[in-house]
Order: C-alpha cells, then structure tokens, then sequence
C-alpha cells in the first residue's frame, strides 16, 4: 500500500535588494518548480510551493507561498519543513546578496562598488525529518557530474538533477537552461547512481525526478534503504 506524499517545493529566483528600487537576480522563470507541482498533483501527492517572484502559472490544488528574498524563502521553508516527507528545492536562490541594503535611492553619480555576501545554504541547513527525502537541482557550466557530486555531499542530499548551463548563459538569457526549454541533464542519488538523461523537457524532467523521489520514500521501509540513504543528522 502506498500513500500520497506530502511534497515542499521551491520555485523561481530570488531578490536581493541594492536600494529601494533595485535588487541582484538571475534569469529563473520558476517553470521547472511550476512543472514539478503539476506532475506531482496529477500524481495525487499534497503539495506546498514556496515560490519567489514568478509569472508561471502555479496549479490551484497546491498551497503556495510567496517570497521575495532567500531569507524569506529560507523561513517560509522552514515553517513548512517539518510536514514534508519530501523537499524538492527547484529554486533558482541568489547565491549573493548586497551586504547593506541602501535606504535610499543609490545615484549614478556614487559609483558603482557593492559589497556582496552570501546567502545561507538553505537546503544545506533545513532541519531534516527521519526519512525525509532531500532533492536539489546543480546548474553548472563545466564539470557538471563531478560539482553535482559534491553539492549531493556537502549538502547531504538524497537526489541532485544536475543541468548543462553555457557559459554564454552568463552574459545573456538565450543559451541558458531556464525558462520554458530543453535542458541536458543528469539524475544523481545517493546510493552513487549518475543517470545522464540527455536533452529533455522540463516536463520529462519533472517526472523522472519524481519517480526517483517516490521511489526511495516508498522503498524506504527495505532495510538496504535505511542503511544508504537515511539523513546522518
Ligand atoms: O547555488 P547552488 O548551485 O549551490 O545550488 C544548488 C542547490 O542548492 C539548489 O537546489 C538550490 O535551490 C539550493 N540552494 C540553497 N540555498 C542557496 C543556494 C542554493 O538551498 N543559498
């Protein structure tokens, strides 16, 4: 016997704020998240979102947060953390943000140098569940199998769904994996496995990490599982 799952899902880019107006982001659109809930409800699972700015269309059954900054997300996310027996963190969280955040407009005329910091590691330090599966996404542009293995690692991740981002995709929107197009992708899990999934749909993409989700939660209860896959803290 199976049971639906309760799945947490994050979505979209965050904001970091420069100055009243202004603020430090990147080019995600929050499509995979969107598509990752819609498979996931179709699936009959329950599903809450936390999702920073997006203009993707979220389905209605899924109870949805909305953030702006990757501290807000990492609240929201941990009020919710505790009722999830699985996380899927799809969002595309800045990895920087401004140190200060001006309280007025900044002027042209001050020069441009701002101070960054990082952001904190939110899936990396989200109070974990027993049996709680953990997936992260990795996009990288070079190396993309060996960064996944060890954002699986250092973030203690059950499932990493690594993507091939050009390097192009620094300087403009078109060559980048975000939005609504195909992705080159590899599937990664904790007992080793590296899957390359080759050129995909965001949606194929969405239901084979699903499978690989549901399969560890509902396999979980094979000794083999506990031994490999459960969280060390
Ligand atoms: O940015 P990075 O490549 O380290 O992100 C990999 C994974 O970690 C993604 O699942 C992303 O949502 C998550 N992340 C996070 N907190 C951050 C940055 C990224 O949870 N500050």
């Amino acid at each position: 016997m199976t049971r639906a799952l309760r799945l947490l899902i994050s979505a979209g880019p965050t904001r970091e704020p420069i100055d009243p107006v202004r603020f430090i982001s990147n080019y995600s659109t929050g499509f995979m998240g969107a598509q990752l809930a819609a498979e996931a409800i179709a699936r009959g699972h329950r599903v809450r979102v936390v999702s920073g700015p997006i203009s993707e269309a979220l389905p209605p059954q899924a109870s949805v947060v909305r953030v702006e900054t990757a501290a807000d997300m990492e609240r929201a996310l941990r009020r919710s953390a505790g009722w999830a027996d699985a996380v899927i963190m799809a969002a595309a969280v800045s990895d920087f943000r401004p140190r200060v955040r001006a309280s007025s407009k900044l002027a042209r005329r001050a020069g441009a140098a701002l101070r960054l910091e990082a952001t904190p590691d939110i899936i990396g330090r989200l109070p974990r569940r027993p049996e709680q599966v953990v997936a992260g996404f990795a996009l990288e542009t070079g190396r993309v199998v060996a960064h996944a293995k060890r954002k699986l690692r250092e973030k203690r991740l059950h499932v990493v769904l690594a993507q091939h981002a050009s390097a192009r995709a620094a300087e403009t929107a078109r060559g980048s994996p975000f939005g609504r197009r195909r992705v080159r992708a590899w599937l990664l899990s904790v007992d080793g496995v590296v899957r390359p999934l080759g050129r995909r749909s965001k949606r194929d993409v969405a239901r084979l990490l699903l499978d690989k989700v549901e399969a560890l939660w509902y396999g979980q209860h094979n000794p083999a599982w506990r031994s490999v896959h459960a969280p060390t803290r």
